[in-house]
């Protein structure tokens, strides 16, 4: 065939997978082996998804690694060693290659192609899906396996375009390594990728400025290399150490003290406390059990936090700017390295921009409250527009025509999380309304790949062509989302939980708190005939 004619010949498959990442790997892998015929196609030049795109420095998971990781395979999680307890970007990225490798995935990924439309055909009953290269491809079954943060928010600061230096997002780091040795830095955000990344440049750089909007809760990582005998034991009974992660609220172990903060005493609650903050992590929100339903609870653990910051940031001052002002755990908590102790070195400066705002960026730096700092390089760590982001930048439309976009203009939503209504065959994997990032996304991941393929192989079986999410189940869903929310601290403050970090994005909370009765109530619904889905014959 011509390349002419192959550019313009449609490919035939069972299912189309947008992405692989984690979650693109293993539909790869599953469905494959269950013999339906699968592509992938990946916007990267490779496998990893968040893990081939965040390179900054610092980048790691803030979930252990031992549980942070495939359980499909006992062979897989049997021989992969993990070296530190939070592994590093790098060695999450080696993890997904060689998951790529050992089970042959890459012959059906195609990568460097970004999906731009996907068009349901109410006639065949069938998906056209086209690349950002003209292709196209039909499919009984489109899954998008995005991701949760995969779509970077590169706010448009006036004058970005003029400036002289290097600039970069956390989340599209160059492939090379930056040396900001002798450089004046600016880093603009302290969620996550800020707080991780600003104390090692801060050890390269000759000065950093830090521009902070909101504060953050960060916690220590105590990170630390894995001991051959922890592993070892851990290893001994993998599976059934899984089985019982998952029935913990986000699907990964934590120490608890399983009680309310007021059946013990303030000297009790206070050595709690300190046992926490010394295990270090993202569940020190989980150390009692109405920290995040609460808010006088949480106010505890609030005074507790601002007596160690203060403790460790020795300018009263800068303590003061870095202490946060909402509910521990509204945001995402921080599990960070030294990110407090940094701000004792003499060549940063934390400059807060909550009441004053980045006015603009000159050709030498970035103008707060009329001055100039001056830098040669800006770091923005300012996050991304989550789990709804990646799937509306591409043009989704389902049953007449219908867009995604104008389904979702009031927000996001999904029956369980896993199929928006009027998009049949169309499956998210961590979708919105989903447990996604208020879990451990490894464990939901692979409960939505086999929840899919179990699907499939139903309807396979059962000679069905379409299934497609009733309007008033998706309706129902979405309240039990939201009202399960209202009795947490979640709603709280302004995250990208809520989609409320990026402008005009509607206030919606993206992520289901409830694992692990999720997981039940999802296999109840199967074992109903998928109660709530519609099914149409062959
Ligand atoms: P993020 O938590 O959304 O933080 C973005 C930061 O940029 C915030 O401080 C935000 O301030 C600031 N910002 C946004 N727009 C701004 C503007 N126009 N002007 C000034 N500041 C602005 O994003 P992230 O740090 O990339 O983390 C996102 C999520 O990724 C994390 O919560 C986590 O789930 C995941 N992640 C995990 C790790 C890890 O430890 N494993 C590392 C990185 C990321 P406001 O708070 O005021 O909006």
């Amino acid at each position: 065939m011509s390349p002419a004619a192959q550019a313009s010949a449609v490919r035939e498959l069972d299912v189309a997978i947008v992405g692989a990442g984690f979650a693109g790997l293993y539909l790869v892998y599953l469905l494959r082996q269950r013999g339906f015929k699968v592509r992938a196609y990946e916007a990267g030049g490779d496998v990893g998804g968040t893990w081939y795109w965040n390179r900054y420095p610092g980048c790691r998971v803030d979930i252990v690694s031992m549980e942070y990781s495939y359980e499909f395979s006992e062979e897989l999680q049997q021989e992969w060693q993990w070296s530190e307890k939070y592994a590093t970007q790098p060695e999450l990225l080696r993890y997904a290659q060689h998951v790529a490798e050992r089970f042959d995935l890459r012959r059906d990924i195609q990568f460097n192609t970004r999906i731009s439309s996907a068009t349901f055909n109410d006639a065949s009953g069938r998906w056209l899906v086209a690349t950002d290269s003209g292709e196209q491809v039909s499919a009984q079954f489109v899954i998008l396996a995005t991701g949760i943060l995969s779509a970077p928010n590169l706010p448009p600061f006036d004058g970005l375009e003029s400036f002289t230096g290097d600039f970069y997002h956390t989340g599209q780091w160059p492939h090379e390594p930056v040396d900001f040795s002798g450089q004046r830095v600016a880093v603009v955000g302290t969620g996550s990728s800020g707080s991780q990344s600003l104390p090692l440049i801060a050890a390269q750089a000759e000065q950093l400025t830090v521009f902070q909007r909101t504060a953050n809760y960060v916690i220590p990582a105590y990170n630390e290399t894995l001991q051959p005998e922890a592993v070892a034991a851990i290893k001994r009974d993998y599976p059934q150490r899984r089985q019982a992660s998952k029935l913990f609220p986000f699907a990964f172990s934590f120490e608890t003290t399983g009680k309310s903060v007021f059946e013990f005493t303030p000297e009790q609650r206070e050595q709690i406390y300190e046992a926490a903050w010394a295990r270090g992590g993202l569940m020190f929100m989980g150390v009692f059990s109405d920290l995040l339903l609460d808010p006088a609870a949480n106010a505890t653990a609030q005074a507790f936090f601002r007596r160690k910051l203060d403790s460790i940031v020795s300018n009263p001052l800068t303590a003061e700017m870095l202490t946060p002002d909402f509910a521990l755990g509204c945001k995402r908590l921080v599990v960070g390295t030294d990110f407090y102790e940094t701000f004792n070195r003499p060549n940063v400066e934390l400059v807060s921009i909550k009441h004053t705002p980045i006015e603009r960026i000159t050709p030498d730096g970035l103008v707060v409250a009329g001055k100039e700092y001056k830098v040669d390089a800006i770091v923005f760590a300012t996050g991304f527009d989550a789990n709804s982001g990646p799937i509306l930048r591409m043009d989704i439309r389902g049953r007449n025509g219908l867009a995604l976009r104008d389904k979702w203009s009031g927000g996001a939503s999904c029956y369980l999380g896993l199929m928006p209504a009027g998009f049949p065959n169309l499956f998210t994997i961590t979708g919105p309304g989903s447990p996604s990032a208020l879990s451990n996304v490894l464990k939901s991941i692979e409960q939505h790949v086999d929840y899919i393929a179990d699907c499939l192989d139903s309807m396979r079986s059962n000679g069905q062509r379409l299934i497609e999410a009733d309007e008033q189940a998706e309706q129902a869903w979405a309240l039990h989302v939201d009202a399960i929310a209202a009795q947490t601290v979640f709603k709280s403050c302004n995250s990208w939980y809520l989609g409320s970090n990026i402008p005009g994005k509607p206030r919606v909370i993206s992520a289901y708190i409830g694992w692990p009765e999720y997981a039940e109530e999802l296999a109840q619904i199967a074992a109903d005939d998928y109660r709530g889905f519609r099914f149409t014959a062959a």
